[in-house]
């Protein structure tokens, strides 16, 4: 995966000083890199029977989209708060830089089905943990949470635990 790695670019002191934002965007122009991150991410759940992708605002959408393409399931945004048009449920979470709440449409998820949660990158996990827990109550079955980019040291996993959580690139 080395050579996916090679792709993300560090961003020192991005958005604020003493974080080191790790930019996809340098990933995503190459066609090859970026086709080869959602075959990636297909091959692992191809077999699930995923029947919605939900992904995070913004750079979730990026990965998500193509993957529920790929998937054959829908797709659904979770996005930040006051940005979706219709009835909404909302939960408030802690991010690795400030807070921040994340809605769902309460009619974007029948109950039982099976939901596959992508976002970009995990850091402290609040935002994946904070969107798993809206699917839930919406009576959606998490199948897994997964990223491209896992921040390790971070420790992300401790809080989705219970759910299956997969990752790409991981430093
Ligand atoms: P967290 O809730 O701490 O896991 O933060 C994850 C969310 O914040 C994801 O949507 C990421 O896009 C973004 N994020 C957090 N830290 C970074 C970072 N160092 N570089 C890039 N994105 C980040």
């Amino acid at each position: 995966m080395d050579h996916l790695k090679q792709l993300i670019r560090d961003v020192p002191d991005f958005p604020i000083p003493g974080i080191i934002f790790k930019d996809i965007t340098t990933l995503l122009k190459e066609p090859e890199a970026f086709g080869e991150v959602i075959d990636r991410l297909a091959d692992e759940f191809i077999d699930e029977n995923v029947d919605v992708v939900v992904a995070i605002e913004s750079r979730g959408f990026i990965f998500g989209a193509p993957l529920a393409y790929e998937l054959g399931a829908g797709f659904v945004p979770v996005r930040k708060f006051g940005k979706l048009p219709a009835e909404t449920v909302t939960k408030e979470y802690a991010l690795e830089y400030g807070t921040s709440s994340l809605e769902i449409h309460v009619d974007a998820i029948e109950s039982g089905q099976r939901v596959l949660v992508v976002d970009d990158l995990l850091a402290t996990g609040g935002t994946a943990r904070a969107t798993a827990e809206l699917v839930e109550s919406l009576g959606g079955e998490i199948v897994a949470v997964a990223f491209v980019v896992e921040l390790t040291f971070l420790s992300g996993r401790e809080k989705l635990q219970g759910y299956r959580v997969v990752s790409l690139i991981q430093y």
